[in-house]
């Protein structure tokens, strides 16, 4: 997708990057909603993957649940490599935690959500947008005047 925006390059993002735990889910449950945007998304031609330390065992279940791919991260390096094959300059990342900071810095936009588990200081202040929820972030995607009019001068 490409996004004009006023004052800026023209940004394209090809690829979603989901932190698991405390981003796309809280305390372990999906929120009701995610799966339906990330449907949209995805016939939106958005490729989305979610990058996990898979603490709680259930990035499979998960992936099969809400149909994107997953890929094993155990660390912040671990994470800034794995975005570097999905041509980290046409990502956004959505993130919550220190373990997102490298990460975050070597994407195209940068999202982090203040859930119930927090958001880092750091990785919050290495961001473009904070989102109250996951489901908001989303709709940042799904509907390109939102972001727009948050990224524009
Ligand atoms: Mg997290």
């Amino acid at each position: 997708m490409l996004f004009n925006i006023p004052g800026r390059d023209p940004l394209t993002i090809e690829t979603i990057i989901l932190d698991l735990n405390g981003t796309l889910s809280v305390a372990g449950v999906i929120p009701e909603g995610v799966k339906e945007r990330l449907q949209k998304l995805r016939s939106a031609d958005y490729k989305i993957v979610f990058f996990t330390g898979n603490t709680r065992n259930d990035a499979d279940e998960l992936s099969r649940e809400l149909g994107i791919e997953w890929r094993l991260a155990a660390d912040a390096t671990a994470k800034k490599n794995l975005a570097a094959e999905f041509n980290a300059e046409t990502c956004v990342s959505i993130g919550n935690g220190l373990i997102d900071l490298e990460l975050m810095k070597t994407v195209a936009l940068r999202i982090v959500t203040l859930q119930a588990e927090g958001v880092h200081i750091q990785t919050l202040l290495n961001s473009d947008i904070v989102m109250p929820s996951i489901n908001d972030a989303l709709d940042l995607l799904i509907d390109p005047q939102r972001l727009i009019a948050t990224l524009r001068t």
